[in-house]
């Protein structure tokens, strides 16, 4: 029987809230999906044009407000996040399914985002440089990038579009933010946020609805002058298809399979930490997920074994209930995706450990599931699975370990587990990665660090987060003053 609460939700085009009409898009409690959390819009063709109107309308005074100001504004939207924070974890678990201690954590840095980025309005400045003419004053400054889209997937919900629409705001561009079909309640809290903090009318405008119509107006309209894109390889060469006709600036962050390589000198009780932490956390729906385990054959017996035993004890369940320490997959699809490459494993000849199955009577539950001597050409050990689904894989030494994390299409992040210094370092130069850790998962970013991948994972064009978001969200314009 299904439980609704028949809420409806509203889009937000040029300050106004646009309810439904008669087309809405259903979201449900991937823990149990019979329950209904709300109905929101299919946004339109035209509803896609008016908010990209009203972006490029409110551009002009939002830019001119000194940054600082804008600044107060993401600092009062940090607090409200801090008053909010329980209630829109909660929310979180409820449409997206991770553990509340997991969506905590992603609405903390969502909130810690916000106030790091209302500090770089003080900071946002050009350069000063040494001229080659007398009495010449030469410098550059950062102007707003304009119009920009920002697209994101369903995983991480707040994180994603804070780590895109702060920066975007704090460098005064205005924006039309879609976020994914399976997760627009969290999307919609943070816009509330956000207009609650003070943003003028029209800086920031939300649609939900189907992605392909709404997305592809959103990456081909030649008032839009920026694209921060996060999602599947798929939407992602669509989108930087669309995006070069009108040489729209992309910034594309897409898939990743991504390895924890295990050396024979690794503390094997951190090793064993790490690949749960990175193969099991999130459900192993996050880009940088663990989803290869390369492991030295020195310590392939040990490690596997007890890997295989504190996976046995993970509690799979509603994330909203305490002690679980997995939640559902986000849908159906992800679900059959699992499923299907549980299936291919065995067909390819990978030994099954552990897991295995799923169960979608109620939810979209998947096993912490385990192949070991997997091949590194097998498919398992090739495509992105986004599912709790590890691949071991033996190796005889260092060089070997990375050539074989290496033969990949993916280049998101990687990670090493040793005691020795000098391979530790050797592996972070060789690696072919955007993110590389040392004695850390695979998982886990910094707020004020560079984050993008290499090779198939990225656009390979700007980076995210830290202050390398300014590269993306301004241009540079140069000044000659001669006062000779
Ligand atoms: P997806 O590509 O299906 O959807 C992402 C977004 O694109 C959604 O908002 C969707 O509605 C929209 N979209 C769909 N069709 C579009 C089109 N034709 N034009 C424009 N937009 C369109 O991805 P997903 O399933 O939501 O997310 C999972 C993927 O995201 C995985 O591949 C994962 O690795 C990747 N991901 C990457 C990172 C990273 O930083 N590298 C982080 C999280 C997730």
């Amino acid at each position: 029987m299904k439980t609704t609460n028949t809420k409806l939700y509203s889009n937000l085009i040029n300050g106004n809230w646009h309810p439904p009409g008669t087309d809405v898009l259903e979201n449900h409690n991937p823990a149990d999906y019979n329950e209904v959390i709300g109905f929101f819009p299919m946004a339109t063709l035209e509803d896609t044009k008016q908010a990209i109107d009203s972006a490029r309308a409110a551009l002009p005074a939002w830019s001119k407000i000194p940054a600082p100001t804008r600044g107060a504004i993401l600092d009062k939207a940090s607090q409200i996040l801090t008053s909010r924070l329980d209630e829109i974890a909660t929310a979180l678990t409820r449409e997206e399914g991770k553990t509340l201690a997991e969506a905590k954590g992603e609405v903390t840095r969502a909130r810690d985002i916000f106030k790091y980025y209302a500090g770089e309005g003080w900071r946002i400045g050009g350069e000063v440089l040494p001229s080659s003419v007398t009495d010449e004053l030469l410098y550059t400054r950062r102007e707003p990038l304009g119009v920009v889209s920002i697209i994101t997937p369903w995983n991480f919900p707040i994180a994603i579009p804070a780590w895109k629409i702060a920066p975007a705001l704090i460098y005064g561009n205005t924006i039309v933010f879609k976020p994914a079909e399976d997760a627009p309640h969290t999307a919609l809290l943070l816009v509330e946020v956000l207009v609650e903090a003070g943003l003028p009318a029209g800086v920031i405008n939300f649609l939900t609805g189907d992605g392909a119509l709404i997305g592809t107006e959103m990456t081909s309209n030649p008032n839009v002058n920026g694209i921060s894109f996060t999602g599947s390889h798929n939407t992602g060469t669509k989108i930087y298809q669309n995006a070069i006709k009108n040489m729209a600036r992309v910034q594309l962050e897409m898939g990743g399979k991504n390895a924890l390589v295990v050396l024979k000198d690794a503390d094997l009780e951190l090793a064993v930490k790490l690949a749960i932490t990175g193969g099991f956390g999130l459900t192993g729906q996050a880009c940088t997920a663990t989803s290869r385990i390369i492991v030295q054959e020195e310590i392939a017996e040990a490690f596997v074994s007890a890997l295989t035993t504190a996976a046995k004890n993970l509690k799979l369940g509603n994330g909203l209930e305490s002690g679980t320490n997995m939640g559902p997959l986000v849908n159906q699809d992800q679900l059959q995706t699992s499923q299907n490459y549980m299936a291919l494993g065995q067909k390819e000849g990978a030994t099954l450990l552990l897991g295995g199955e799923v169960d979608g009577t109620k939810g979209y539950f998947a096993q912490a599931t385990i192949f070991d001597h997997v091949q590194p050409t097998m498919r398992i050990a090739q495509e992105e699975i986004f599912g709790p689904v590890i691949s071991i894989i033996r190796a005889s030494g260092l060089n070997d370990a990375i050539e074989k994390a290496n033969a990949i299409s993916f280049g998101l992040s990687a990670s090493v587990v040793t005691n020795n210094l000098r391979e530790a370092f050797a592996f972070a130069n060789q690696i072919e990665a955007g993110v590389v850790k040392i004695n850390e998962p695979t998982t886990g970013l910094a707020l004020n660090a560079p984050f993008g991948g290499f090779k198939q994972s990225s656009a390979n064009t700007f980076k995210e987060q830290g202050q390398a978001a300014m590269d993306f969200y301004t241009r540079t314009k140069t000044i000659y003053v001669n006062h000779g």
